[in-house]
């Protein structure tokens, strides 16, 4: 075994030694062998016909950014392993010829494969070389045993071509413009050696030993390439990490028509379904299938052409499955009728797929519910809901063109045709359809900026469609019936009269890899049967239960079909400014007597109705009621019209008026006249919401004698124990005499906002006078940070460039601040209530880091916007696997 360099059967055998629960030991060696070596280390150990090989270590790639070199001490362990897997494959690295006419046997080449192969899988990002080993004498030797010259030309070739590239850098369309005119590979070979020379002003090299020495050099060094580093930052992945190397014996899928190579998953990455999903192209080496370069044939064509092979590839796919316990990103190549299994690595899946394979593996028994949680991201969860299109549009247009589909989704916006383009049109506003000839990794920022991509060359695993799936992008590609002409930024439509200009409109259906000449609109598709499934064991795991903030019952609707446990937050302010109510609300703020009392009898119907559809559609969950907050001029006329209207309803003359409007305004009417305060001053308002929420909750009960309907009245900007007793004597009186003149029996509860730090301070005291908390963390933050929330972000901008705050505190909760006052709230509350229920009904309640610091307080539950309500599930459920691990 080496300091730096292992083979697969040494990192095999150590695979071995650790237990199965040891995760520590597993993780330490992913970190050094990196994801590539480790896999094939266990595929080599699952007895699969895997090429022979050995790793570079990520300890190797340390040393090198230290030294900025190979040292000597690597070099020779390098070689060292290139002479065992010279007597293990019975291949020799460095043909000479004089050692080669000595040789009783002549022995076949050694040619290897330089693959980098970090802890993290970066599809696309870091280098690679295939072929390395090649020169004159091993062409020559090449051609004597297989009397192939194209095999050996396009195995020569390739190898320069790539060489150059990854190494020195030298463009790819160097050589494209060469004219290859005849078959003697040594001459070609040398017009390429030609270009090399001319570009880096030195000789090719011919030396292997100088030739893998440059080339593990030029893998760890494409670790810093802008685009690996863009991409690990997109995917918060540390940079820390670093890359091993692998060294494996080349097989060749170029050999002739007997001989291919390919891309399989052993579940299908766009829907999940369990079928071998993937593509073969026969007589090619395993890059032209990534690169998408060539468009493949799907695999189905190896299963009519050589089913024997696919058999194979079936058994492969599910030995591998079973032993990484997850669907399997397999390339494999065919040389010369035999089948080698390359590498194997957890596929990439669009999030729909992501939830099918989870909740189907755990109907198989191959992973539990708890492990699948953790499996799934965030984001998988948003993006789970598909866009669509409408099919009553869809069925009036004729699509202009069909590709590929690699990924679930529908997009429209706006044709572009570089990165640069993508980045001002996205920044202007527009949805933006990114348009490539094929892609490359290059183009990831482009295609970050896009809602859709589409491509004419490429199949569904290049790394356009693989990095499109990941990123949840609605993607087309091989989509060989338009014409690509990126310089003259446009594409032909396949009547090849059209020509679809940079800033045209198209609209992507990546479910039936139709393209549509105009922009459609798009709307979100119901949740799947699975992700339903997947989510209530999410709900199983969870103990903070997430309610949502719903003001009329549409929104309560949306929140219940995202499978929210109640209403813990309605803000009933809400209700008042439509159109017909905002003048009588006008009325009740500014009338005196006979007219007030009228507006508020008026108020108070309007309410009724609104609470009574709200409890009729929770069916018994909790429905939070909030009364009333902002401060009264919110609700006062602002324009010249609105203000006549009710001036001549009031019967008022212009200065009285005026004065009246005018006695409303305040300095700060954030931190004014509001809240606890106005309705201690308007004891009218409390005792109108009290009868509305009492009366509809009777009512409610009385029209669904099985339902339990418990009212929920929650006061909001409380700040002093006797604000509390004063307005929770009004809501008691006037509802407990309701009550009692009432045939049915009703329980209710009362709550209190905690978003003020003296609320938080005095919490035992509050806590006696109430059932539960609610955290309004936006004004609690507001307050205990002293920063308007309504101007923040011009302050968050000076903030963040001079990396003050890490992230904004109004989007997730400043633990050390906010969050120590809430803790502190949460324990001495329940020294004054110990039967308390604590919510947190502020926006933090649906973001992702702020629900695992509330899960780890004991937050009873959290509240959040309908459309929040899926992933904050999903947060708290996985906050508890997180704390529990
Ligand atoms: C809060 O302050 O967090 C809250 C929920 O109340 P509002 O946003 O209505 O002020
Ligand atoms: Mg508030």
């Amino acid at each position: 075994m080496g300091l730096f360099v292992f083979s697969f059967s040494e990192v095999a055998k150590m695979l071995k030694n650790v237990p199965a629960g040891d995760l520590v030991r597993k993780d330490e060696l992913k970190s050094l062998f990196g994801g590539k070596g480790y896999n094939l280390a266990k595929i080599f150990s699952a007895k699969l016909p895997v090429p022979p090989g050995f790793i570079v270590s990520v300890k190797a790639f340390e040393d090198y950014h230290k030294s900025k070199n190979l040292s000597n001490e690597l070099m020779d362990e390098i070689k060292k392993y290139i002479r065992e897997l010279e007597i293990d494959t019975n291949r020799v690295f460095n043909v000479r010829n004089d050692l080669y006419d000595d040789e009783k046997e002549r022995r076949i080449p050694l040619l290897v494969s330089v693959r980098s192969g970090s802890k993290i899988s970066m599809p696309g990002m870091l280098d690679t070389i295939l072929n390395l080993g090649m020169n004159d004498n091993s062409a020559n030797r090449m051609y004597e045993i297989t009397n192939n010259k194209k095999f050996v030309m396009g195995v020569y070739l390739r190898f320069i071509q790539m060489f150059a590239d990854v190494v020195k850098k030298v463009p790819k369309s160097e050589f494209d413009n060469c004219k290859i005119n005849s078959d003697d590979f040594l001459q070609e070979a040398k017009k390429y050696k030609d270009i090399y020379k001319k570009f880096v002003s030195e000789d090719f090299p011919d030396d292997p030993y100088l030739q893998i020495k440059l080339a593990i050099g030029a893998v760890f060094a494409s670790w810093n390439s802008s685009k690996a580093v863009f991409y690990r930052k997109m995917n918060s992945i540390s940079s820390s990490l670093g890359t091993a190397v692998n060294i494996q014996m080349m097989v060749f899928g170029n050999y002739g028509q007997n001989s291919g190579t390919g891309v399989v998953f052993s579940r299908n990455p766009i829907h999940g379904d369990k079928e071998l999903f993937g593509e073969y192209l026969p007589n090619a080496q395993g890059e032209d299938v990534v690169a998408g370069h060539s468009t493949p044939h799907m695999i189905s064509y190896l299963n009519d052409s050589c089913r024997k092979i696919y058999e194979e590839l079936e058994k492969y796919s599910e030995i591998l499955e079973a032993e990484f316990k997850d669907m399997q990103d397999i390339e494999f190549t065919i040389e010369n009728g035999k089948l080698y299994i390359l590498q194997t690595r957890s596929g990439k899946r669009s999030s729909q797929a992501a939830i099918k394979i989870c909740v189907d593996l755990i109907k198989e028994n191959k992973i539990s519910v708890r492990e699948a949680i953790s499996r799934i991201e965030l984001s998988q969860i948003e993006m789970s809901i598909y866009s669509s299109f409408s099919p009553q549009e869809v069925s009036e247009l004729t699509p202009i063109a069909n590709g590929l589909s690699a990924s679930p989704g529908v997009a429209s916006g706006v044709v572009v045709f570089n990165t640069s383009d993508a980045k001002k049109e996205f920044s202007a506003g527009k949805n933006v359809i990114l348009v490539r000839k094929e892609t490359s990794p290059e183009d990831i920022e482009g295609i970050q900026f896009s809602s859709g991509i589409l491509t004419s060359c490429g199949g569904v695993t290049s790394h356009a469609a693989v990095i499109a799936r990941g990123m949840g992008k609605c993607c087309i590609v091989g989509c060989s019936d338009i014409e690509v002409e990126e310089d003259h930024f446009n594409f032909k439509t396949p009547d090849g009269i059209r020509k679809v200009k940079s800033g045209d409109s198209i609209s992507l259906d990546c479910c039936t890899g139709n393209i549509y000449l105009s922009e459609l609109k798009t709307y979100f598709a119901e949740p799947s049967e699975e992700f339903k499934t997947f989510m209530s064991y999410v709900d199983s795991f969870s103990t903070v239960k997430v309610y949502a903030n719903a003001d009329n019952k549409k929104d309560l609707k949306k929140s219940l079909d995202f499978g929210a446990s109640g209403v813990g937050l309605c803000r009933t302010e809400h209700m008042f400014f439509g159109e017909e109510r905002i003048e009588v609300m006008r009325e009740m703020i500014l009338a005196k007597g006979n007219k007030k009392s009228e507006a508020i009898k008026k108020l108070l119907s309007f309410q009724k109705q609104d609470f009574l559809e709200m409890f009729l559609e929770a069916k018994g969950m909790p429905v939070t009621i909030r009364f009333l907050d902002p401060p009264l001029h919110e609700f006062l006329p602002k324009t010249k019209e609105a203000k006549l209207s009710v001036m001549n309803n009031l019967e008022m003359k212009p200065e009285e008026f005026d004065v009246l409007i005018e006695s409303f305004s305040e300095f700060n009417p954030m931190m004014g006249h509001r809240g606890s305060r106005l309705l201690i001053s308007y004891p009218e308002i409390i005792k109108m919401q009290t009868e509305a929420v009492i009366t509809a909750a009777l009512e409610a009960k009385e029209r669904c004698k099985d339902i339990d309907i418990v009212p929920e009245i929650m006061i909001p900007f409380i700040n002093h124990e006797k604000e509390i007793e004063f307005i929770v004597g009004i809501i008691r009186e006037c509802a407990d005499s309701i009550i009692l003149n009432s045939e049915i029996n009703l329980d209710y509860k009362i709550g209190t906002m905690i978003e003020l730090p003296r609320a938080a301070l005095v919490a035992d005291k509050l806590a006696t006078y109430v059932d539960f908390f609610s955290f309004g963390t936006n004004d609690l933050t507001q307050t205990t940070y002293g920063i308007s929330r309504d101007d923040f972000s011009k302050v968050l901008k000076d903030y963040r460039k001079n990396n003050i705050y890490k992230f904004d505190p109004f989007c997730r909760i400043d633990e050390d601040g906010v969050g120590a006052l809430i803790k502190m709230a949460i324990r001495i509350g329940k020294k004054g209530n110990k039967n308390l229920k604590i919510g947190v009904c502020g926006e933090h309640g649906g973001e992702h880091h702020s629900i695992r610091f509330f899960e780890s307080i004991g937050v009873d539950y959290v509240s959040c916007s309908p459309y929040r309500v899926l992933s904050a599930r999903f947060s708290s459920a996985l906050a508890r696997i997180e704390r529990k691990n």
